[in-house]
């Protein structure tokens, strides 16, 4: 299929974020979308260069003044004395009302939800190039193809309309199926990515015109922990369009792949014109996060069960860190959807 890339994404490498009371480097590298890249390869997909479309596509799903703050918060963060090269928030605004300050330590900590997403010089760059990615991978289904795939980096599944997350900062699916959405009247989106995809989740809490379906491990014990519940199922227009199939940690490629069989029901019913399938690549068992244990076979399997949904089908790259495995799982899940029928 073809498969949209941009070199863009590489400026963004954040150094550190806080984890276990430490702080460690980042995970989500530059060096992940050479690897998927590599799987592309692999599987003989056809790669395509991304298109730029501006800000309109991001404004369908995100607010003005977070995509001021995004755009502008490391020039600003620099006036700061004694300041890091990477803007991360540290006091936020947790369970309560609140006012959006006007100062860049305020601000950091208003837009950022947890210390995973430090904003560098070239982030915004990255960041803007990855929602590109996504509505060039859009335009491609649109225009006919069966599938296509957008090799986002950064992801951005734990963004919110105005809230940075878990490596995430504007959320590429979420775009991409607001995009489809203006010429499509119903939008699926299957979440497959260990994590659960609470910031898409939060995006379209309130909408019956696009179906949030997400596979993830427990977030009683797994990040992003306060979402991702079976009990979250919409609100006003949107209840009942919202679906969380957590599975345990650890649990492997059966329980993985049922899962998401068992998506498969929830969507025909929902009769959707298009698929969006955010595709974390974190449940593998050579993952750094070790989420689900699953191998290439696994993965292999998911692609066939999407497949055999029988959609036009948008893929957008999510989670999936540093191993040897992270190209040929692509190559894997990709693969399984193209041969089957
Ligand atoms: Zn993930």
């Amino acid at each position: 299929m073809k498969a949209v890339t941009t070199d863009l994404h590489k400026g963004h490498d954040p150094k550190r974020f806080i984890l276990r009371g430490k702080f460690a480097q980042g995970e989500e590298r530059p060096e992940r979308a050479t690897r998927l890249e590599q799987g592309l390869k692999a599987g003989k997909h056809e790669i395509v260069a991304s298109q730029k479309f501006g800000q309109g596509p991001r404004l369908a799903v995100h607010s003005v003044d977070y995509l001021r703050f995004m755009e502008e918060a490391a020039e600003e963060w620099k006036t700061l004395k004694d300041a890091s090269d990477e803007v991360l928030g540290n006091v936020h605004p947790v369970r309560g009302f609140g006012t959006m300050p006007q100062s860049i330590t305020g601000r950091a900590g208003w837009f950022m939800q947890d210390m995973a997403c430090g904003i560098g010089p070239d982030t915004w760059k990255a960041v803007a190039s990855a929602t590109d990615v996504a509505v060039t991978a859009a335009e491609l289904v649109i225009e006919g193809e069966r599938a296509a795939y957008a090799l986002c980096r950064p992801p951005g599944h734990h963004a919110y309309r105005d809230l940075a997350g878990g490596h995430c900062f504007l959320n590429n699916t979420a775009i991409a199926a607001a995009h489809l959405r203006s010429v499509h009247e119903r939008v699926a989106i299957l979440d497959i990515d260990i994590h659960h995809g609470n910031g898409t989740q939060a995006i379209f809490y309130d909408r019956s015109d696009v179906l949030t379906v997400s596979v993830h491990a427990d977030p009683a014990r797994f990040y992003p922990f306060f979402w991702g519940y079976t009990h979250e199922r919409g609100e006003r227009d949107g209840e009942g369009f919202n679906v969380n199939l957590p599975i345990p940690v650890g649990s492997g490629d059966n329980v993985y792949v049922a899962a998401i069989e068992s998506s498969v029901a929830t969507i025909r019913a929902y009769a959707p014109e298009v698929l969006v399938i955010a595709l974390g690549l974190d449940a593998s068992a050579d993952d750094p996060f070790g989420g689900a244990k699953v191998t290439a076979d696994g993965f292999r399997r998911a692609g066939e069960v999407i497949a055999r949904i029988g959609l036009p089908t948008l893929f957008t790259q999510e989670g999936g860190y540093l191993s040897d495995q992270l190209g040929p799982n692509l190559t894997a899940v990709l693969g399984g959807f193209e041969a089957t029928a």
